[in-house]
């Protein structure tokens, strides 16, 4: 038996682990200091209440035989999908039921998708960039390179035609860098994804931030991202459901590579290697999608919007740059007085008792960045805004 030896070409991510143990030391040493986490990627507000009913109501239904459901379809209940269906149709994008695969998380399908693209592909992908594309990627042994997100282009890379992409990694709000792409950066990529015969993975887990109406929320909101891309989407932060697990990935019919439609190849990979997500949670995920759902996690993100407001006008008052904040929860600054993301790091939490992520973790472009997030509470994040100027203005001027 030979293992997986690709697996031996992934690098150890330490970034979780050294932030962790960076923090423990601080407080072994500090045991008066609270400290303030900005670096909090898992959201912190519970599940709306007209989920929790709806979930309530659904173990319900399970304890009774009329009512009981057991293995339900591997692509999703038809009840969410019309859902899902009905909020893509607002953006004026139609979906046919069969292109929408329910999940359990953008995850496992950013993952597993790859099982149904060749190996000999050339990937490209943003660098800095949510780790889990690189990794899947090398897991499965592709060539992978890769396109500079930086401060000159906005942290929004566009098509390179000297380059040969042949699967494209998108995130539009991104993690980490916050930036969102307009229509007219979109419509590039689709022009250039569709001379290339290449797919686009379109990641758009954080879309439910987005507030500028010119923002797509989608890339099917784009006239010809139906013959060259994938959407896949997480209800994680949207509706607080990151331990809950739902998702959902729209693959169009008229996705068709070498006379093979991918709609068909998912749907063929899900019956075969999927059960489903429990009806539970698809009942919860519907309420999600309810005037009530919709109202009660719209409340939610404001919240959290809040927070990245508060936020960015610390950093706008301060002098520091940044991207992100706006149509995202993701605030990604630059950091002062030439430090490298890990100096900062240390200097923040040492001196402010504030953590967040060095860029240097997303990638070689964030080497001088740091993530800071919304998704902490406003008190906390007041608390540490008001740290970090302090420390800033205090320590270093
Ligand atoms: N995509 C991006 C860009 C993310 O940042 C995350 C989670 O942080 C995910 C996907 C995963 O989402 P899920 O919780 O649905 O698996």
């Amino acid at each position: 038996m030979i293992p997986n030896t690709n697996y031996n070409q992934l690098t150890e991510s330490y970034l979780f682990s050294e932030i962790a143990k960076r923090a423990a030391e601080y407080s072994k040493a500090n045991p008066e200091k609270e400290v303030i986490k900005m670096g909090i990627g898992d959201v912190t507000l519970p599940l709306c209440k007209a989920v929790i009913e709806a979930m309530k109501q659904a173990v319900e239904d399970l304890a009774v035989a009329e009512t009981f459901h057991g293995y339900g379809p591997e692509q999703g209940y038809d009840f969410l999908r019309e859902k899902i269906k009905n909020y893509y149709a607002e953006n004026g994008v139609e979906l046919d039921l069969n292109e929408i695969f329910i999940s359990d998380g953008a995850k496992s399908d950013i993952g597993n998708i790859l099982d149904i693209l060749g190996k000999d592909n050339t990937v490209l992908i943003p660098d800095p960039v949510y780790p889990v594309y690189v990794d899947t990627n090398i897991m499965d042994g592709r060539n992978i390179i890769y396109a500079d997100a930086n401060e000159n282009n906005g942290f929004l890379p566009m098509p390179d035609y000297n380059i040969k992409a042949d699967i494209i990694y998108i995130c539009s709000p991104n993690n980490p860098t916050g930036a969102v792409y307009n229509k007219e950066q979109l419509e590039k990529w689709i022009e250039y994804a569709n001379k290339n015969n290449s797919l686009i993975l379109f990641d758009a887990a954080y879309e439910a931030f987005v507030s500028d109406k010119e923002i797509p929320r989608s890339i099917f909101q784009i006239d010809g991202a139906e013959t060259c891309s994938v959407e896949i989407c997480s209800l994680s932060k949207t509706a607080g459901f990151t331990g809950t697990r739902c998702g959902y990935t729209v693959i169009p019919n008229k996705l068709i590579f070498n006379n093979m439609s991918l709609n068909k190849l998912w749907l063929r990979r899900q019956t075969t290697k999927f059960n489903g997500v429990s009806y539970i949670v698809q009942k919860g995920a519907e309420a999600v999608f309810t005037a009530e759902g919709r109202k009660q996690i719209s409340e939610n993100i404001d919240y959290y919007r809040l927070n990245a407001k508060i936020i960015t006008e610390t950093l706008d008052e301060i002098g520091i740059s940044y991207c992100g904040g706006i149509n995202s929860p993701y605030i990604w600054l630059k950091c002062p007085y030439e430090m490298t993301s890990w100096e900062f790091f240390d200097r923040l939490l040492f001196s402010a008792g504030v953590i967040g992520t060095p860029g240097a973790g997303f990638g070689k472009n964030g080497d001088r960045y740091f993530r800071l997030t919304a998704f902490s509470s406003h008190d906390k994040t007041e608390k540490a805004m008001l740290r970090l100027k302090e420390f800033v203005v205090n320590k270093f001027k």
